[in-house]
Order: structure tokens, then sequence, then C-alpha cells
């Protein structure tokens, strides 16, 4: 037995072609899947007994179990699911304004090891498969009821290139106009830096907003935060975006996590301004939330406001993303909401 959210439309289509089905029972499927948010088949009464039957024997629609759901002051919610081999990840459902965001997982724990991340913490436990990356979005929807997810942000738990090829089957099946319709502007890809992803998506031509999570332009600052630029130095990922955004056309964002008496000196926005350049780019700063075992500090008002008026001064858009509460303040799965409780109970 498969489940059914691990195929991709086509593949199912295929599937039922096979075995004598017109393409338009499999648009009924799907929309009892995510339109009337039917998950067992036998009661798709618009279908033959035996396709449902056939259904039956063949898929599941197995979706991670939520543990806990924790509810901020803004409203924000955390999910703590836990998947079929008892592994946990997390999600946030962030509503603001007429937006619903989901902040989504790609791998349990990640092998990236950046120092300002909570997540990096767990190492890597392994890749999440293409059903339990669309199941989280699947589970969000039946929790939103009425309301529409409208945003959808790979920045939870793991390196989304790290697990490319299951992440780009979920995206295509993200914004598959019979499954869960969401425009690729809708969708953004966060990542550390992986230079092979991103020439891979540019190369393809998979729509999506892309994110870097940046930190620091500075070889040296920016190996500490992140032992990523070890492998992929800041000279190569900028040429990689130089040659993503000629190909693509599409903006680059730039996370930067503002740390105090670190990465927000004179030396840092020099770098910042030349590394950015002539991209075609917006720049999200995001002040450090203090988590009580790590040793960073979180920035003042007034030096986020400096530091964001001497940045304003290039040509791009900045922007400070708000905390929601102490429980978002995710740049490419940086989870600072994992408080140490939390991050306990993952581990
Ligand atoms: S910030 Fe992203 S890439 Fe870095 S360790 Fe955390 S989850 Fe992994």
């Amino acid at each position: 037995m498969q489940n059914i959210f691990e195929l991709e439309y086509s593949k199912v289509e295929n599937i039922l072609n096979n075995i004598g089905e017109k393409s338009y029972r499999i648009k009924q499927i799907y929309q009892w899947i995510f339109q009337k948010k039917i998950t067992n088949f036998s009661q798709m009464s618009s279908l033959s007994k035996n396709l449902r039957n056939y259904l039956e024997e063949t898929f599941t629609i197995g979706l991670p179990k939520i543990v806990t759901i924790n509810n901020s002051v803004d409203g924000s919610q955390k999910f703590l699911l836990e998947l079929s081999d008892k592994t946990n990840i997390e999600m946030v459902l962030i509503p603001h304004l007429n937006k619903n965001t989901l902040c989504i997982s790609s791998q349990v724990g990640c092998a990236r090891k950046c120092s300002f991340c909570a997540t990096a913490q767990m190492g890597l436990i392994r890749n999440l498969t293409i059903a339990e990356i669309v199941g989280q979005v699947y589970l969000a929807q039946l929790e939103l009821g009425d309301k529409r997810l409208t945003n959808i942000v790979f920045m939870g738990m793991g390196e989304p290139f790290d697990n490319y090829d299951n992440v780009i089957s979920a995206v295509k099946m993200l914004q598959n106009k019979e499954m869960f319709k969401i425009s690729p502007r809708r969708i953004t890809l966060s990542t550390s830096g992986v230079i092979p992803g991103i020439e891979k998506l540019s190369r393809e031509g998979i729509r999506v907003k892309l994110a870097i999570s940046l930190n620091s332009a500075i070889p040296e600052k920016r190996k500490t935060l992140m032992p990523i630029t070890n492998k992929y130095s800041i000279p190569e990922l900028k040429k990689t975006l130089q040659n993503y955004s000629h190909r693509t056309h599409f903006p680059v964002t730039f996370e930067y996590v503002m740390i105090r008496n670190f990465n927000m000196g004179k030396d840092d926005i020099k770098a910042l301004i030349k590394f950015v350049g002539d991209l075609s780019c917006k720049i999200n700063l995001i002040p450090w939330n203090s988590l009580n075992y790590l040793s960073y500090e979180s920035p003042s008002k007034m030096e986020i406001t400096d530091f964001s008026e001497k940045l304003k001064r290039i040509n791009s858009a900045v922007t400070i993303r708000k905390s929601r509460g102490n429980d978002i303040n995710a740049a490419c799965g940086q989870l600072a909401f994992h408080s140490i409780n939390d991050k306990n109970s993952l581990l």
C-alpha cells in the first residue's frame, strides 16, 4: 500500500489510467481529498464501488500525527508532529492580517550545524518523505477549516536542498491546481546556501521564491555562524545567485539574523552592501531572539533601527521581520521557537 501523498498527480493518473479509469475520475478523487477534505476512500460516493475498493487496496492517505499544539498570544500555533517511525518534527502556523503562513520542515533535524540554530543541535536524523512534507500542509488546511492557507515557507527544521528531490516533488504537488493549488509566488524555499541545489532549481525552472539565510557577508563570521561557508564560499554563493537571477529573473531574499555585537557593525554593513551589489533582492532583517542555551545576544530596538536605516541606503528593499511573540523567529529552519524544553522533547 502506498501513501497517495507520496505520488505526484501525473503518477496517480498513470496508475489509474492503466486500470482503465478516465482522467476525470482522478480529478474527482482529488476533489474529495482537497475540496471536501475526505481522507477515507470508502466515503467517496461519486466513485464506483469497484474503484473505491481498488483505491482502498492500493493507497493510504497517511498524515503525520499531531502530538501537541502550542498557541502563542499573537495567534501563531506551533505543532509538534509525530511521524510513522516515532520521530518528531515541528510546523508553525502564523496568521497575520488576511494571510495564513505555514512554516514547514523538510528533514528530521539537520546536518548543517549553524551555530545559531536549535535544530542544528539535533544533527540529521533523516530526510522527510514527500508525503510527510505535503502532509504538514494538508494538516494545516484541516486545522484552518474555512480559512485559506495562503503562504508556505520551508523554514522549519532541515535544509531543503539536502532533501532536494522530495522537496521539489512536494513543491510541484503544492502548486498543482488539482491538489493544493498554491501559487509559486507564495511558496518560499529557504536555504543556508547549498550551491548545487540553487543551480539545479534554476536549471529546472521550478518557480518558487528563493531565500538565502545569509547572516553575514564576512567570510570568517559567516563560517562561525554557518559552517556551510567552508564548503560553499561567499564569492561562489554570489556567483551562483547572479546566475540564478539571470536565468530565472526571480528576485532573491536574504535573511539576516541580527546578533548584538556580532554582525551589526560598520564592517558588516560594508560587506553586506558589497555582497548584495547589483543583485535584484530583498533583505529581511530578523532580530535574534535569545535562547538560554546559546550565547548570542538580542539587539536593542535602537540598534535594529540604526542597522536597518544604514542598509536602506543601498538599492534594496529592507524589511524588519516582526517577531511573532517568542514563538517564531525563523530563517532557514532557525527554529528559535524550539525552547530548551521543546528541544528536549524532540531529542
Ligand atoms: S539554520 Fe537551517 S541549515 Fe542551518 S542548521 Fe538550522 S535548519 Fe539546518
